[in-house]
């Protein structure tokens, strides 16, 4: 099978177009044709249909040779064009060559026809795949000129060769001064040489490179540029130039770097924030595996910062811990991290210790910057600090261990009285372990059914007799071990389940001693936190219990402890008015020991005040607290308050009580707290005496 050849006749004879075709086949072509003689016609054809080759007859009746040269040329299609003919001038052919035709050839001498139309079709196919390619780089060069993107183009000396509009734009140089210098020219020099060192080194491998770096404009201006080079090859893989892609994520960035700001920093101090702190605690940590050094977490936290906030309202409280966190500040050094990890509590990581009494050191530098007050609108405030160490490696080997333990130091640094500091002891631990396992079990107790009542009898001092019961919880946390109410109430408190026990408490002591208050003319005391007074609908649930036991208001006296504070919330005024109006006894516990002042006692409807054992227990020494007692009764009477004292434990305490006119008393001389069979027992002893 010949090779397919659609030939278009410009020709006026058939047989010389017949004559052709035979030659073509010979050749080994498998022409198919057509024919055409008039200008018309050409033109029809070439429009109608693809071609390989004209071959056109230099005279023709109607039309010239030239003329069809002209109209293939028009028709914008690139074909051979080959010329037959007779007899010709040279100065005719080569007139035509210049136009454009391709080839001459004698129509007696046509052995040449073949190679020259082979010869065409080759040459026609080149220009066909040039002239794609010149497309091809006009498109993208076009590309490149409208690109969004910089886009520089260098010699494989990194030699500026090519700059887009883009880079002109983003850089501020023009293309002009740019081509000729080195690609890196407009970089930060802080950008270290060995990431350029490792750009080089992976283009010139034949890949490519992404990166960012910090550029300098023409006008000086920084910014952040994402770059990627890649190696151009030719066909030997041999590299010709560099492509280099540069994006400007000025802007981006910034972002991120606000983002990475507000994720590593404190807004307020601008201190390191928690998770910064975590992260340099976990570097000092590694670092420290390899050095045998130690490092200190010191946790602080200022002392009573709280009622500064409160009172004197958040702004005033944020410009205190600025000022505090200015104070810190001074007492580190180059390496360490100061931290705030929220509200008033501040750490101090020392990474790098050589002798924990370092830590010591900074400890007491910290407490005496504290020193001195902290001046709000004219006025002092001394706010203090406390501390607690935790070292690594003994005191923990991960950040969050030596966290909690700093904290726990701290705590006990509290307790010792604040303003000071405190190392973290495996003692601390273990307290703070058995806090956690008592929480646990504290959580169940009522559904567990694991409380259980004292009562302790209240004497009227004049005629001493019991005239009432103090009634006092305690925990059966299992068959040997009562637990006391000191003990569990705090953190039943703390833990927020104190509810469910003093509702168990005040149930409980109802039902237990409704006969002996009926019967016997009784009162029941039951403490009940401060928090109570804040749960919705409380003095309702009091009532209830009431009536379910048929017991009178003023037979039952809540108790409610000083040292904490009644907190002026909706419900607290709601509960405290509708217990007062329903005639509940409202007394106050542990006076003496607390924030109230008489005046607040004037405030809510308090009956009755029960002097805090503290104070009973020293009347009889020398400068004890006698003549306060005596000025508690005597201001307590004027406002109406009956006076219970506590604790009363010796004869001589009694009798100066009596002497003071002091109404109630509690004591173990008179009753130790006591289950209610022993006070049933005591009881049916006197009836029987009576009788
Ligand atoms: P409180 O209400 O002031 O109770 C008096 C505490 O002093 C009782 O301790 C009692 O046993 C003790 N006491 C009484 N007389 C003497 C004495 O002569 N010498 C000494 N050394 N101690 C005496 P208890 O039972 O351990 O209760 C401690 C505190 O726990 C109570 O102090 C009260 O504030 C709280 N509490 C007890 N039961 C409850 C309750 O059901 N609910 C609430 N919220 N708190 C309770
Ligand atoms: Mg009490
Ligand atoms: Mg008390």
């Amino acid at each position: 099978m010949g090779t397919p050849l659609k030939v278009l006749f410009v020709e006026d004879s058939e047989v010389d177009a017949e004559l052709t075709l035979v030659e073509l086949e010979r050749g080994g072509f498998e022409p198919s044709s057509d024919q055409v003689q008039t200008l018309e016609e050409m033109r029809s054809a070439l429009g109608d249909q693809q071609w390989d080759v004209v071959i056109c007859d230099y005279k023709m009746p109607r039309f010239t040779a030239e003329e069809a040269l002209t109209t293939l040329q028009h028709s914008g299609q690139d074909l051979p064009f080959i010329i037959t003919s007779g007899a010709v001038s040279a100065e005719d052919v080569v007139s035509l060559l210049k136009q454009g035709a391709h080839d001459f050839m004698d129509k007696r001498a046509l052995a040449r026809l073949v190679p020259a139309i082979e010869r065409e079709l080759r040459e026609a196919e080149m220009r066909r795949s040039q002239r794609e390619a010149q497309e091809r780089v006009r498109i993208l060069s076009r590309a490149l000129e409208q690109s969004p993107v910089a886009v520089l183009i260098t010699n494989p000396d990194a030699c500026i060769e090519y700059v887009n509009p883009r880079f002109e734009e983003q850089s501020g140089y023009s293309a002009a001064e740019a081509i000729g210098q080195n690609v890196g020219f407009t970089l930060q020099d802080e950008r270290s040489d060995e990431t350029l060192a490792q750009l080089w080194a992976t283009v010139r491998n034949g890949q490519e490179w992404h990166g960012e770096f910090t550029s300098r404009t023409q006008k000086g201006q920084l910014i952040w540029e994402h770059v990627t080079v890649s190696p151009l090859t030719d066909s030997q893989e041999i590299i010709t130039h560099f492509i280099v892609i540069k994006e400007d994520i000025t802007i981006r960035r910034s972002y991120e770097e606000q983002l990475l700001r507000q994720a590593h920093y404190d807004e307020l101090t601008g201190l390191a924030n928690r998770v910064l702190l975590i992260d340099r605690l976990q570097l000092a940590i590694n670092n420290n595996e390899r050095e045998v050094c130690q490092a200190a977490v010191l946790g602080i936290d200022l002392d009573h910062f709280k009622n500064v906030n409160d009172s004197l309202g958040h702004s005033i409280g944020d410009n205190l811990l600025k000022e505090a966190a200015d104070r810190l500040a001074k007492c580190v050094r180059g390496g360490d991290t100061l931290a705030r990890m929220g509200g008033d509590e501040f750490i101090v990581l020392l990474p790098s210790l050589k002798n924990p009494r370092d830590a010591q050191i900074v400890a007491e530098k910290i407490l005496r910057q504290f020193e001195q007050p902290f001046v709000i609108f004219g006025r002092n405030y001394f706010v203090t600090a406390s501390i607690g160490i935790a070292l690594y490696p003994n005191d923990g080997a991960n950040p969050h261990l030596l966290m909690r333990n700093a904290d726990l130091a701290m705590y006990q640094a509290k307790e010792q009285g604040r303003n000071g500091y405190h190392f973290f002891t495996e003692d601390i631990n273990v307290q703070l372990l058995e806090r956690l396992e008592l929480e646990s079990q504290l959580r169940f107790v009522v559904e567990r059914n694991e409380l259980l009542l004292h009562y302790q009898p209240i004497y009227d001092l004049e005629s001493v007799q019991v005239v009432g019961y103090e009634a006092l919880v305690r925990w059966r946390r299992d068959r040997d071990t009562l637990t006391m109410p000191g003990v569990f109430i705090p953190l039943a408190e703390d833990i927020g389940i104190i509810h469910e026990i003093d509702s168990w408490v005040l149930r409980t002591a109802c039902r237990e001693l409704r006969d002996i208050i009926q019967n016997h003319g009784m009162r029941l005391a039951v403490n009940i936190s401060a928090r109570q007074l804040d749960v919705e609908n409380y003095a309702q649930y009091v009532a209830e219990q009431l009536e379910l036991n048929q017991l009178q208001p003023d037979q039952v006296e809540l108790e409610i402890t000083e040292r904490v504070l009644v907190e002026d919330t909706d419900n607290t005024q709601e509960n405290l008015q509708a217990l007062c109006e329903m005639g509940i006894r409202l007394s106050i516990d542990d006076f003496g020991t607390g924030y109230s002042s008489l005046g607040y006692l004037q405030r809510y409807p308090f009956k009755t005040l029960k002097i805090d054992r503290s104070f009973v227990s020293n009347i009889a020494q020398e400068g004890g607290s006698g003549s306060l007692i005596e000025t508690i009764i005597t201001l307590a009477h004027g406002l109406n308050l009956d006076v219970v004292a506590e604790g009363i434990e010796r004869e001589e305490e009694m009798i100066f009580l009596q002497s003071l006119g002091c109404d109630y008393a509690q004591g173990f001389m008179l009753d130790k707290p006591m289950t209610l069979r022993k006070i049933q027992l005591i009881l049916a002893q006197e009836e029987g005496s009576k009788s």
